[in-house]
């Protein structure tokens, strides 16, 4: 279970990126130059959100999870195995935890004490 954010997420981009396109010293094909796209996101300033991640190389899919349930949020929690080809990973977004933490918290699944004075009040 891994918590996410977004300032990570753009700390670590660039690496990420590099990881994907640079293979045995050579830049990948990509739409634009896969190089010049590492360079202009490992200069981004720390300040720097997925918007700007997002201008660099064209879409959104660098920063953030979609929600697995409701699938229309950014995912606030990773669940499950690190993300790889078939992994079994949930994200969830805020709205979705809250839900999640609503189903398990009902009142008549709660564990009871005791009741050390039963009997005596029947
Ligand atoms: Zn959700």
């Amino acid at each position: 279970m891994k918590l996410l954010s977004e300032a990570e997420d753009v700390a670590t981009v660039a690496e990420r990126w590099k990881a994907q396109y640079l293979w045995k010293g050579k830049w990948g094909v990509y739409s634009g130059d896969s190089q010049k796209i590492y360079e202009r996101l490992a200069a981004l300033p720390s300040s720097a959100k997925a918007a700007d991640v997002a201008a660099i190389i064209g879409n959104n899919t660098w920063i953030g999870e979609s929600c697995s349930e409701c699938g229309n949020k950014r995912a606030i929690i990773m669940i499950g195995q690190e993300p790889d080809y078939e992994s079994a990973t949930v994200w969830l977004c805020r709205a979705c935890v809250d839900a999640l933490i609503n189903l398990v918290s009902r009142p008549d699944d709660e564990p009871t004490a005791p009741n050390i004075n039963k009997g005596a009040s029947e």
